[in-house]
């Protein structure tokens, strides 16, 4: 049977979000491993990321064209000799003097004298000599050496998450190992006298445990390493059991049993083994009765069971949590504006965060709920790209209005 919780807040979705943030701000980092350049893809840098050299290393033309001295083409048309070639990779140990032009390639060195590159668009080569058609001032098209970077220049911070363009930081500065923070374990755990395995056949009242999944993805997807413990019923003895493995973890997630019902034992069976709670409930929707705590020093959620409260609570509270305990730099709400496609009428007093999806090309993105069943509903989830945020004090947003949306 269910007690009352011992440390009842619930906060609003800015508070509880702003208990989180303060929560990640002071944990611990964790180890490190080495791992190849392109295995440290999603990966968080555990070191900071120099430049070994100048960036660029040398004045790099970024057109095809003619190194010129811009103070020659100030008066146009105008002829200038053409006293060489610069090759990509090239050297060219001339110094370009006055009434002086060198044919010069993207991404070659500009000779010294030169300060610009006139595109090849806007000349015309008459034997060893150039008609430059357009002027040009000074510093165009080159990049000056060290322009980009200086040699010892931080490139990336520690606690960067690698994409792509990370990744091209790190071959560019000539680091074929990295050092990483190891992903955090994280411990998911499923509560539910009617929850069966996805691999089982339900009985007629039960249904297929599709939270540990949806959660491990997410896990999987925000940097951890999921460990899926076997569903806990609704028993305390049998459920503390579990909570203590999962406490074992980095971080702990638990999917179930945090409501108002007569079997919704979570938060009892996590203060017998001594947790603090940071909040017990926000007024969001979906998720409301999410909890946050802490038991030895190990954090943990407690998270709705209905699946998209599950899908969109993790996203508000875990991720962060998860992200700080990976080593990352705080993470800001992927979210962005778009037009609202379709009237959305709620109450008052919860903010919402409603399954939606984000259409239409680069002008003006547009936003439209997605039919739902309400925060059980599975097939309504997978069609989203997004939600909608509906602030706590509107009761209707009419079509055409830019509301907020929350990438996922
Ligand atoms: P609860 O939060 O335990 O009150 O559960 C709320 C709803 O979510 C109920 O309809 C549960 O059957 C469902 N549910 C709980 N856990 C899971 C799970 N692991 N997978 C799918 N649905 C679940
Ligand atoms: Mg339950």
């Amino acid at each position: 049977m269910s007690t009352t919780s011992p440390v009842a807040a619930v906060l609003s979705f800015a508070e509880a979000s702003e208990t989180v943030h303060r929560y990640c701000r002071n944990l611990k980092l964790p180890e490190t491993e080495l791992v190849a350049l392109l295995h440290a893809l999603n990966r968080v840098l555990a070191m900071p990321i120099l430049a070994d050299r100048d960036f660029p290393p040398f004045p790099r033309a970024t057109r095809d064209g003619y190194a010129v001295r811009s103070t020659d083409v100030k008066n146009v048309p105008t002829t200038l000799r053409v006293v060489g070639q610069i090759k990509a990779g090239g050297n060219f140990n001339k110094v370009l003097n006055a009434g002086e032009a060198a044919e010069i390639m993207t991404g070659a060195s500009a000779p010294s004298g030169a300060d610009a590159v006139v595109m090849v668009e806007y000349t015309r080569l008459h034997d060893d000599k150039v008609e430059i058609q357009r002027s040009c001032s000074a510093g165009e098209n080159i990049v000056p050496a060290g322009g980009e970077a200086r040699a010892g220049q931080e490139m990336l911070p520690r606690g960067t998450c690698m994409g792509f363009a990370q990744i091209a930081v790190a071959a560019a500065v000539g680091q074929p190992v990295l050092k990483v923070y190891k992903h955090p374990k994280v411990a998911i755990l499923s509560t539910g006298d009617e929850i069966v395995d996805a691999t089982s056949t339900p009985g007629e009242h039960q249904i297929r445990n599709s939270n540990s999944y949806s959660l491990a993805a997410q896990v999987i997807l925000a940097g951890g390493e999921p460990v899926q413990l076997p569903i806990a019923p609704d028993e305390p003895a049998a459920l503390r059991k579990l909570m203590e493995e999962g406490l074992t973890a980095d971080l702990l997630l638990l999917s179930g049993g945090v409501s108002m019902g007569k079997f919704d034992l979570v938060e009892q069976e996590l203060a017998r083994l001594g947790a603090k709670f940071f909040f017990t409930g926000v007024n969001i929707q979906p998720g409301k009765p999410v909890v946050f705590g802490e038991a030895g020093s190990v954090p943990f959620f407690g998270l709705p069971g209905n699946p998209i409260s599950t899908m969109v609570t993790f996203d508000l509270f875990a991720q962060p949590v998860l992200q700080a305990l990976g080593g990352s730099l705080p993470v800001r709400y992927p979210s962005a504006k778009a037009k609202l496609a379709k009237e959305i009428k709620t109450k008052i007093g919860l903010t919402r965060f409603l399954p939606a999806v984000l259409s239409g090309g680069l002008d003006v993105p547009q936003a439209a709920l997605v039919a739902w069943q309400g925060s059980g509903d599975l097939r309504a989830s997978a069609q989203a790209n997004c939600y909608i945020v509906v602030p706590p004090d509107r009761e209707v947003i009419a079509a055409g209005e830019m509301v907020t949306i929350l990438l996922r």
